[in-house]
């Protein structure tokens, strides 16, 4: 290419780079207004490059993304499904059984066992949403909460019992009369002979009858 050729390519490629900046450029102004993600166009709208001012201004979230754990802890059974199929077992709950039904969850499942603990370490969560799903009662959903950072990563372990500690000595210890108030009333079972005594009685043996000839 000859000297003047270079010259006017160089004059062309820069016009064209700063069209392309002005056109981003008035986008972004656009930008600055709200869109859904649901909407059909909206990576469309979203064309362009544009500053959210967050925490301000904030993208929505899609209604079914994958965010911060939940626990509604007045509709959770403690059945402990979630916790067994999480893969990497985040979830810990200490169940404390009660003597009989205390309550009922929203969708009438009654409950009889106790959440003396029940933590989800976030730090570990890797979003699968297993545990939502199997969750018999819903109560474990994932919400659009995305942001959650901290300046320790022990605060990424979320408690959801309500239990203080006296309420859960005290749930034991009423678990643990009904079990021995049980145990009483079970009428006693003959003793086991010991083996010894097994071994002493004599083997019954085989009884010979002589064959007799019948008298003609
Ligand atoms: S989303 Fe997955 S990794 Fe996180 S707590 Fe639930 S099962 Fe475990
Ligand atoms: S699966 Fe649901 S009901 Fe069962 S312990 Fe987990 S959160 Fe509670």
């Amino acid at each position: 290419m000859s000297y003047l050729g270079n010259i006017s390519q160089g004059i062309q490629t820069t016009w064209k780079g700063m069209m392309l900046s002005i056109q981003y450029f008035f986008q972004a102004r656009k930008g600055r207004k709200k869109e859904s993600v649901t909407e059909d166009n909206y990576f469309e709208k979203a064309n362009g490059t544009f500053t959210v001012q967050y925490p301000h201004e904030q993208i929505p979230v899609p209604d079914h993304g994958r965010y911060q754990l939940h626990n509604e802890i007045d509709d959770c059974i403690v059945c402990d499904k979630c916790a067994k199929v999480c893969p990497v077992d985040c979830i810990d709950i200490e169940p404390v059984r009660s003597p009989e039904v205390f309550g009922q969850t929203s969708d009438g499942t009654p409950l009889r066992i106790h959440a003396a603990k029940f933590d989800i370490d976030m730090a570990k969560c890797c979003f699968c949403g297993l545990c939502t799903v199997v969750c018999p009662t819903e109560c474990l959903t994932m919400t659009k909460e995305f942001d959650f950072s901290t300046n320790d990563i022990l605060d990424h372990n979320f408690s959801f019992s309500k239990m203080t500690d006296q309420e859960i000595a005290e749930k034991k210890q009423e678990f643990e009369d009904y079990q021995a108030d049980k145990l009483k009333a079970k009428p006693e079972l003959p003793a086991i002979k010991k083996e010894s005594d097994v071994m002493k009685k004599p083997a019954a043996k085989p009884v010979f009858k002589p064959r007799i000839p019948k008298k003609k």
